[in-house]
């Protein structure tokens, strides 16, 4: 069989952790090309193209500095010639580029490819409704996408430390590829067929992650913390149990799930920007300018989007939490509601 070529679209900070874990197993597989394309936003960092800088130094110092990426990492600034000839694709950018970033492939990759989204977060869909990426992407390139996620903070992944993930892939032959192409010693994968669920985690946990970084700048404790992450988790399974019928409750339990919840509500950049939101009172926006150095927050956008369909339906005070959360972000209640939201919780009535 021809060697499959793999390409990274995205180099990120997950991208650029992703493209080192990638990078390193193409060459312990046959069934791989090794060199792999990444897909790079050009920007000059120092005066220079980044895409020079990572194929020189080989390293992103924009976004995943310290960390040297494998030398068959090859970064490409134009997204068409990046995918040219790819059999797999790999999606990892902030999910506000996703819609662009498809409609500059439609029509450019393989019609045999496959696809995986590594990227957490909703669109807004015409109707009222939301769309999951990993659908916009599948309906707009034509092409089957699976999904990973799990508990997976980019620069922890990068020094090699110990973590799980979750594959969400419908077709066993295909989820085994997969495994190859991304598990390491360190970077432990579990398959599951409930794709669905495992994406609407991925990008739900963001936004609770959100209302962890509030009870933090308010003074709140460990235990408050606790409670945001009880009853995210509780309306996070809710969610799926209304608008994703058919969803499994053991999903919650992969790395995707309580896992991944767990390790943004202490150490992700939505909690970090929100703590900082209360402390200061500058806005989200401004603060992911400030704190970021480029990098994206998916939380308030998902808190939004999320909002957007649950407003349609007439559903906000069934999901209380990421209602108070969103309304907070855009400044339309005072974050001190995130107390009074959780004490008045339906699961406390
Ligand atoms: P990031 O937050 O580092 O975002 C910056 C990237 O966006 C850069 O590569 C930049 O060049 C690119 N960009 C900026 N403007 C753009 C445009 N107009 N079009 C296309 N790209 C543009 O990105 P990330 O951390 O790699 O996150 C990508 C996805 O992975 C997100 O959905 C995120 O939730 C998810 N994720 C992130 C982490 C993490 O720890 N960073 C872990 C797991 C999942
Ligand atoms: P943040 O985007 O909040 O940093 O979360 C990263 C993540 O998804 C870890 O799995
Ligand atoms: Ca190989």
């Amino acid at each position: 069989a021809p060697l499959r070529r793999v390409s990274i679209i995205g180099s990120g900070n997950w991208g650029s952790a992703i493209a080192k874990i990638v990078g390193s197993n193409t060459p312990n597989f046959e069934e791989f090309e090794n060199e792999v394309r990444m897909y790079v936003y050009e920007e000059i960092v120092n005066g220079r193209k980044l895409t020079e800088i990572i194929n020189t130094e080989h390293e992103n110092v924009k976004y995943l500095p310290g960390h040297k990426l494998p030398h068959n990492i090859v970064a490409v600034p134009d997204v068409v010639t990046a995918v040219e000839d790819a059999d797999v694709l790999i999606f990892v950018i902030p999910h506000q580029f996703i819609k662009n970033t498809c409609k500059a492939l439609k029509g450019k990759i393989k019609s045999t490819a496959v696809g995986i989204s590594l990227i957490k977060g909703f669109d807004i869909a015409e109707g009222g409704g939301i769309a999951l990426i990993s659908h916009i992407i599948r309906d707009e390139l034509n092409i089957p996408v699976s999904v990973l996620m799990g508990a997976n903070l980019a620069p922890e992944v990068a020094d090699e430390k110990f973590c799980e993930t979750t594959i969400g892939c419908r077709d066993n032959e295909v989820g085994k590829m997969y495994r190859n192409l991304m598990q390491t010693n360190y970077f432990r994968v579990v398959v599951v067929d409930d794709v669905e669920a495992v994406e609407v985690c991925g990008a739900l946990k963001n936004i609770v992650a959100c209302g962890a970084g509030f009870v933090d700048g308010l003074g709140y404790g460990d235990n408050t913390k606790a409670a945001i992450i009880r009853l995210g988790l509780m309306e996070m399974i809710k969610f799926c149990e209304v608008f994703y019928p058919g969803s499994k409750l053991g999903t919650f339990f992969e790395s995707c799930g309580v896992a991944d919840l767990i390790t943004t509500c202490y150490g992700g950049r939505n909690r970090r920007v929100s703590e900082a939101f209360v402390k200061t009172g500058k806005t989200i926006l401004e603060l992911e300018k400030e704190m970021l150095n480029g990098q994206k927050l998916q939380g308030p956008y998902s808190a939004a989007e999320v909002n957007y369909m649950l407003k349609n339906k007439n559903m906000e005070d069934r999901f209380p939490l990421f209602t108070a959360i969103h309304r907070i972000c855009i400044g339309e209640i005072p974050p001190t509601q995130m107390i009074e939201c959780i004490r008045n919780h339906p699961e406390h009535m």
